[in-house]
């Protein structure tokens, strides 16, 4: 057998080494960008891999060159059971890196244990530092309870801290500066990101600033120096103000889109294995694990998602561009 179809490499010589793990689509927040306003349907709970069947497909995708995964959702701490499934994830051999995405509203019940599975990179979420439109971005009135849980972790010693923050015209655009500042008072790595556009979810007051904007408005505070990317950096464009502790870091998929260094594969709460964010294209684990398929056919779906990665996204920044019609809390970001 050909080496290569042994591992996770694609046709354009990408080796996918990183797996996002969506555990749940469920979450406590309905964030305006991602939660349609009514959202009618969920996934059932049957529908939703269990635990024990995550873990066999991480496995499976370790056996094939994963090293890196990443804990997402919905939000992945409202799913019963998350501490010792981090616990488990972590006992698995040659994962060198795990990370978590939260909202941040239970992260404070979950930090030690987090910490126990030697999980210390997170990113949070967080688009507004003012209460009242966090409340009108997120549905819910926790701002004081997610700042809290930023600077509890902060605290505790979780390294690095990425705060997420998705740019909005005519939303929180008036507060990126803001954002940026906090980069020069704590060591957190402030990242914004560009709106991509779902199907199911249309804001209806505002669009994404792209890349350049948040770079020009961000830039009245001094001069940005590029920081050169670690391989366990993602997309992000990395940045400092001089003498800051933190970071700045642009994730552009619209404007700039990373898609010739995409090293990432998702798996979905319901058990799809998918290889580009913004591409319909996905592989069935689940149906595969659940009528006895083997870790064999397993892999031979790994290696089907990985041949049917294309080379790059057609979505633009126009909001009727070709939307994808997944919601974004199932697959995870
Ligand atoms: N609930 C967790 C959270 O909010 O961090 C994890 C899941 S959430 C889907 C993961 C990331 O996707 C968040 O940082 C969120 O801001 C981002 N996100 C969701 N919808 C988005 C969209 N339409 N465009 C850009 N980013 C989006
Ligand atoms: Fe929930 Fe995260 Fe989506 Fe907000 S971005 S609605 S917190 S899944």
């Amino acid at each position: 057998m050909n080496p290569c179809q042994d591992r996770l490499i694609d046709n354009y010589n990408r080796k996918l080494n990183y797996l996002r793990v969506s555990i749940t689509d469920r979450c406590n927040l309905k964030c305006m960008y991602c939660m349609p306003k009514t959202r009618t349907w969920k996934l059932e709970h049957s529908d939703i891999l269990r635990y024990e069947e995550i873990l066999r497909i991480v496995e499976i995708g370790v056996k094939l060159g994963i090293s890196k995964i990443r804990v997402t959702g919905g939000e992945p701490l409202v799913r019963k059971g998350v501490g010792h499934f981090l616990k488990q994830l972590s006992v698995i051999n040659k994962i060198e890196d795990i990370s978590l995405t939260t909202n941040g509203i239970f992260l404070k019940n979950y930090m030690d244990t987090i910490l126990d599975a030697r999980i210390s990179r997170i990113n949070i979420s967080l688009d507004s530092l003012e209460r009242e439109k966090f409340k009108m971005i997120t549905g819910k009135d926790a701002f004081d309870r997610v700042w809290e849980a930023v600077m509890t972790a902060l605290d505790k010693g979780f390294d690095p801290i990425k705060i997420n923050v998705v740019a909005l015209k005519g939303i929180n655009e008036d507060e990126l500066t803001d954002f940026a500042k906090l980069s020069f008072d704590y060591p957190f790595h402030i990242r914004f990101i560009e709106h991509m556009p779902f199907k199911n979810v249309k804001i209806e007051t505002g669009h994404g600033l792209l890349a350049p904007e948040i770079i020009k408005k961000i830039s009245r505070l001094g001069t940005l120096e590029s920081v050169e990317n670690h391989q366990k950096d993602g997309p992000a464009a990395r940045y400092k103000f001089k003498g800051a502790k933190g970071e700045i870091g642009i994730i552009s998929p619209i404007s700039h889109h990373f898609c010739d260094r995409c090293n990432r594969l998702r798996l979905t709460a319901d058990g799809q294995l998918r290889p580009c964010l913004l591409s319909n294209f996905q592989k069935d684990l689940k149906t595969c694990s659940r009528t006895g398929g083997s870790d064999e056919q397993i892999k031979e779906l790994f290696l089907e998602a990985v041949a049917g990665k294309g080379f790059e996204h057609q979505i633009t920044a126009n909001p009727d561009s070709n939307r994808i019609d997944t919601l974004m809390s199932a697959i995870g970001g």
